[in-house]
């Protein structure tokens, strides 16, 4: 196949056979964030280079190996590789913390990272994403995780591990990084190329590594949870409270640290073991100092982000249910042409009810109508021959059960009030 032919590495495309798997997480996590009172932002694609590097952080694999960067006229683009930075870019930029605090957004949206695609790694992915912005309570730290895990919840989500830790404050931090130093300098001429550098600029970041031997090496590595201050220390426990009030089950593992540079005091991952190596579908914490980094006033703030496309691998390993399947409701077969403008006219007036009909745009013959009725898999079935025409009576079938029902084809609303039965809700409200 030319090459042109051929989508990117690590870019899918979402064919009709799956978008109903995609409007299943889309509604759900829209539905979810806006019950805890989270309103929808939208933000651009690209943001200026300079916006990840300031927030994402020098030292971490996204702005160092894993940004997609353009120059256009003199000024360095980079495809956004995850939502926070423009998020709050937006929320300055408009304003929007100069309001009534706190803000509360949900997004939904693509993001690029230049990674080795696998199982779960794609180089273009979605996330489902919420940040808070104003709030210092470890409440709100409690509230984003229990949104978290409510969205996972309901879609029937099972065994998700809620794993949590706070990397405390810049504080905290200094007395941390430096036993850090003080464990890893031995080890340094073994640690991958990437780690010796993080060694000297960022050693927290070496708990973040993926390779097995520097792994290995971090195994015994000095605990920030001995080095949190009173103030972080405090915030966690009261974190720790407030979700076991809530019957939130998890378990503290000193070893998320997240890739990303903003973070302070909690921080949490939900793992699945449901889809290989790749097993975190959520991810998020607190990053108080990441607005004033940015030039705004010094307001706390936390989020998470969730990646749909491993929402769905663990969905689809789940089995859990999704939205149904879109599918015609009725399908009008014309048996010749004198019958087309009665399908039209009557296709036309179930639409008006919000019955989704059909009818032959390709001049099928009877018999390869029927078939592809079938094949798309239509609730019901009209027949529109010269008899029915004459009589203005029809025969409406319903495709599962087989038992046909008189209708009049005379008047549009004789027609459609028969239709009472098509549903057009389910479980998800749609
Ligand atoms: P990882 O440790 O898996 O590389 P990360 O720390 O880079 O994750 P975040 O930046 O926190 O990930 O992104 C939040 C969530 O987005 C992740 O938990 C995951 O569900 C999803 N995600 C991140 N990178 C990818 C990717 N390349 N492909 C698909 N989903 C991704
Ligand atoms: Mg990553």
């Amino acid at each position: 196949m030319a090459n042109y032919l051929k989508r990117p590495q690590g870019t899918e495309d979402v064919t009709p056979a799956r978008i109903h798997k995609w409007k299943t997480v889309e509604t759900v996590t829209r539905a979810v964030a806006e019950s805890f009172g989270f309103s929808e932002i939208r933000i651009p694609t690209f943001e200026v280079t300079e916006l990840f590097q300031r927030s994402v952080g020098e030292t971490t694999d996204v702005v160092q190996k894993e940004m997609y960067s353009v120059i256009a006229r003199e000024t360095q683009f980079t495809l956004r590789p995850e939502g926070t930075a423009g998020t709050i870019r937006a929320m300055l930029q408009n304003g929007m913390l100069a309001e009534a605090l706190p803000q509360k957004v949900f997004y939904q949206l693509s993001c690029f990272r230049h990674e080795r695609p696998q199982a779960g790694r794609l180089r273009e992915f979605h996330q489902f994403g919420v940040e808070l912005a104003g709030a210092a309570s470890p409440y709100a730290d409690a509230e984003i995780i229990l949104l978290g895990k409510t969205v996972l919840d309901r879609l029937g989500l099972k065994d998700i591990v809620l794993n949590i830790n706070s990397i405390g404050c810049p504080k905290c931090r200094a007395a941390y990084q430096a036993a850090l130093r003080a464990y890893f300098e031995p080890h340094r001429e073994a640690l991958c190329e990437t780690c010796q550098e993080r060694l000297v600029r960022n050693p927290m970041r070496l708990l973040d590594c993926k390779s097995k031997e520097d792994q290995a090496i971090a195994k015994d590595a000095p605990v920030i949870l001995d080095y949190l201050c009173e103030e972080c220390s405090a915030h966690f426990e009261a974190v720790k409270s407030a979700l076991t009030d809530m019957g939130v089950e998890y378990v503290i593992n000193p070893k998320i640290v997240r890739g990303l540079d903003y973070y302070t005091k909690t921080v949490f991952e939900f793992i699945t073991n449901c889809i290989g190596a790749q097993g975190t579908v959520c991810a998020g914490g607190r990053y108080d100092g990441l607005i004033e980094q940015l030039g705004g006033q010094p307001i706390p703030a936390l989020g998470f982000g969730m990646g749909l496309e491993r929402l769905i691998l663990t969905m689809e390993s789940q089995e859990c249910a999704f939205m149904e399947q879109q599918r015609c409701e009725v399908y009008l077969a014309p048996m010749d042409d004198s019958a087309k403008p009665t399908a039209l006219r009557y296709a036309n007036a179930l639409r008006e009810m919000g019955v989704r009909a059909e009818f032959d745009l390709v001049g099928r013959s009877f018999k390869a109508q029927m078939k592809y009725a079938n094949n798309i898999g239509t609730k019901y079935l009209v027949v529109l021959g010269s008899n029915e025409l004459e009589q203005g009576r029809g025969q409406l079938k319903n495709m599962e059960t087989g038992k046909q029902t008189e209708i009049r084809l005379d008047t549009a609303e004789h027609f459609t009030a028969d239709y009472s039965d098509i549903s057009l809700t389910d479980q998800f409200g749609e």
